[in-house]
């Protein structure tokens, strides 16, 4: 089967800055792929690319079997779009502002945009303008799912929503790809990312720097403890750490009558919490770095695309 998306050596300059660096990749119809990256990465400008908002300066786009620069208003229709800005008209309702979105993006099942705005819990019946940021993301949501389109490229489309309307917002993804639906996902969230989709590529710099399953990247593989105990010696607990797998900057000290561990550990969490089981725990936290820090611990630091280099 063609790929939904495919990506070929995707180039985009800003004078002398590179965007986005020989970007090359493949969605599958009926999948859903997930970019992510950390802020400045790329994601907005590939998307933009793929929507034809802006034109690469070298490379090959092909969406749903075309090329976005000739196809024109016929394959806009096919694809729904968040973008990461919105630019609304203020003064309309809502609800005026879907129904005015729905003449040009063709027919929307009966019932489907009362049915999505309810379940994101949205009111259609205020004007625009008064929107909070995070129901002026609704609204852009209901307007990119409404149609049912073929393909949806939304650019981190849970900023400013609250984790409810997030957790609905990823099931409506799921049902996306139910019905044969091919989303693409940016977000610099990685478990978002962990949640809705089957194939994820990193961005660092413009570059892919990974690309696979969500499990086989490993960067979910990363977290920070952080521990505090009773009736134990800073000394002991160090001993009995030290020759763990998977540990890094492990740091232990005393504090306000407790002992205070904090370390990453990158891979198999069991060894650590079985070691540190057999004391007096007072509390433990276990978090996830945020993306930057996972990509940079697993892919390096990736080498800035050199200014003015030329790829065309
Ligand atoms: P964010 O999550 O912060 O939006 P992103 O991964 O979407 O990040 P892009 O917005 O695509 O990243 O930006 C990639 C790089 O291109 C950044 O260094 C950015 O400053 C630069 N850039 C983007 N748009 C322009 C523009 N119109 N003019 C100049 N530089 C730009």
């Amino acid at each position: 089967m063609n790929p939904a998306i495919d990506l070929t050596r995707l180039h985009k300059r800003y004078g002398r800055r590179t965007a986005v660096d020989s970007l090359s990749l493949s969605v599958e119809p009926g999948s859903v792929f997930g970019l992510i990256g950390p802020n400045g990465a790329g994601k907005t400008t590939t998307l933009r690319m793929i929507l034809d908002i802006i034109r690469p300066t070298s490379g090959a786009v092909r969406v749903l079997g075309q090329d976005p620069r000739s196809a024109g208003a016929a394959l806009r229709r096919r694809i729904g779009f968040v973008p990461g800005e919105l630019r609304l008209d203020g003064r309309m309702t809502g609800r005026r502002m879907l129904d005015f979105y729905s003449q040009a993006s063709g027919p929307v099942p009966a019932g489907r945009i009362d049915l999505l705005s309810e379940r994101l819990g949205l009111d259609l019946s205020r004007r625009v303008g008064t929107l909070s940021k995070g129901n002026k993301q609704k609204l852009g949501i209901v307007q990119a799912f409404m149609h049912e389109p073929e393909l949806l490229v939304l650019d981190e489309p849970t900023s400013g929503l609250d984790p409810l309307v997030q957790r609905e917002f990823l099931q409506l993804v799921r049902e996306a790809r139910g019905r044969g639906q091919t989303v693409l996902l940016s977000s610099h969230v990685l478990s978002e990312i962990q949640q809705a989709a089957d194939s994820v590529a990193v961005l660092s710099a413009g570059r892919i720097v990974a690309e696979g399953n969500v499990a086989s990247l490993r960067l979910g593989a990363i977290r920070r403890v952080r521990a505090g105990f009773e009736h134990v010696s800073e000394e002991e607990l160090r001993r009995e750490l030290a020759h763990l797998p998977h540990l890094a900057d492990l740091e232990i000290a005393r504090a306000d009558g407790s002992v205070r561990l904090s370390a990453t550990v990158e891979g198999d969490i069991d060894p650590f919490v079985k070691s540190i089981a057999r004391h007096r725990l007072l509390d433990l936290s276990v978090e996830e770095p945020d993306l930057e820090e996972s990509v940079l611990r697993l892919y390096g630091s990736p080498q800035p695309p050199a200014e003015g280099a030329d790829h065309a």
